[in-house]
């Protein structure tokens, strides 16, 4: 592995910078290497590299700690979920103008676990569910109680594995730790490498008589109902992270996450493109031609729009602010009319002798002109 570069480094700021400064020279980054906008190889790592930096720099705390201990110290100290931690890279985003931040937890930290040997916590698995609603209901926003299979702490251990009346005993083969270290010499050199206890597998203790109902495992299979909050101007694929609420972890780690993603049905009338939404009126073409009223389905009941005269097909007509809300939470898109003419398949002898009346009327006019050579 690469050494690591000193975090003011990464950022390019000086060691005595100001809040601000580390915000600036970060937002600068972010910008740059976020891999939503650069889609080189190494942007992922690098834009990582950033936030770390700035997790670090813009904790008061943390930072004082940095100063003391240096790069090697403080990643001593401080796992990556503990340099995450607290920061609201949430917030930050969307000052910033960025859209969805889950993917990107999951980058830092990949499903599934922080990883490691030992008595390092696992983080218990994220979960996906799919929600499928309404074009109403994603206009309105809506709350919903989903039921999801996922992984629980034991209630009849607590979590412990241990038989109730019992409790787990510190191995005594790595002293609680969960690691052991083998020394190997070759030459000159040593080299120490830890690994797992294999006495515990790494969990630090061990269980004599294990829990019935979890078979020692301290988690079961439970269905848990959750209500899930759908943000007005929800767009299909969106989605929704509930911090903690996917599986709990196996080891005394923290919880997964559950990710909502919600999926809008199609409606029968309208079409949506973002906030805009599209409805398909057809009238008939002598209408079109006339000019007339027509009244339209909207997301909040029936509204009245005016054909002008001459009306073509495919003319838009914009309802302002009649669309889907905004997902920042200010305003709403439009909606629009598109008008069809319709040109009747079937016609009745009358119809048929109307309609031949009214072209012999329209042709008149390009008749004479092609007489007069204009
Ligand atoms: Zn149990
Ligand atoms: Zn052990």
């Amino acid at each position: 592995m690469a050494a690591k570069r000193d975090y003011y480094e990464v950022l390019g700021v000086p060691r005595d910078a100001t809040p601000e400064q580390i915000k600036d020279a970060y937002r600068k980054l972010a910008l740059q290497y976020h891999p939503d906008r650069n889609k080189s190889p190494d942007a992922e790592e690098k834009f990582k590299e950033i936030s770390e930096a700035y997790a670090v720099l813009s904790d008061p705390q943390k930072r004082s700690q940095y100063d003391m201990l240096g790069r090697a110290g403080f990643n001593q100290q401080y796992t990556q979920e503990d340099i995450f931690r607290g920061v609201d890279f949430e917030t930050i985003f969307r000052d910033f103008g960025f859209g969805g931040f889950g993917d990107l937890f999951d980058m830092f930290f990949g499903r599934g676990g922080y990883g490691g040997y030992g008595h390092r916590k696992t983080r218990g698995n994220d979960l996906v569910y799919e929600l499928r609603i309404s074009l109403e209901d994603a206009f309105r926003g809506a709350e919903k109680e989903i039921e999801i299979p996922r992984n629980e702490t034991c209630k009849d251990c607590a979590g412990s594995g241990a038989a109730p009346g019992s409790s787990p005993r510190t191995c005594t083969q790595c002293g609680g730790t969960g690691q052991v270290q083998r020394v190997q010499a070759s030459g000159f050199a040593r080299f120490v490498q830890i690994t797992a206890c294999p006495a515990c597998r790494g969990s630090g203790s061990i269980i004599d008589k294990p829990c019935g109902a979890c078979r020692g495992s301290g988690v079961v299979k439970a269905r848990r109902r959750i209500n899930v909050k759908v943000p007005a101007g929800a767009e299909d694929g969106m989605q929704l992270r509930l911090r903690g609420e996917g599986d709990v972890s196996p080891d005394g780690g923290p919880p997964g996450d559950l990710y909502v993603q919600v999926s809008v049905t199609p409606d029968s009338r309208f079409r949506r493109e973002g906030p805009d939404i599209y409805y398909d009126l057809k009238i008939g073409f002598p209408q079109a031609a006339l000019g007339t009223e027509a009244t339209v389905p909207s997301l909040e009941g029936p509204v009245k729009v005016t054909i002008e005269p001459g009306t073509q097909p495919g003319t838009l007509i914009r309802l302002k602010g009649k669309g889907m809300p905004r997902l920042t939470g200010f305003g709403r898109g439009d909606m629009f009319v598109v008008v069809s003419p319709v040109v009747p398949e079937k016609l009745t002898p009358r119809q048929r002798e109307l309609l031949r009346e009214l072209a012999k009327e329209l042709e008149q006019p390009v008749r004479e002109r092609r007489r007069f050579g204009i």
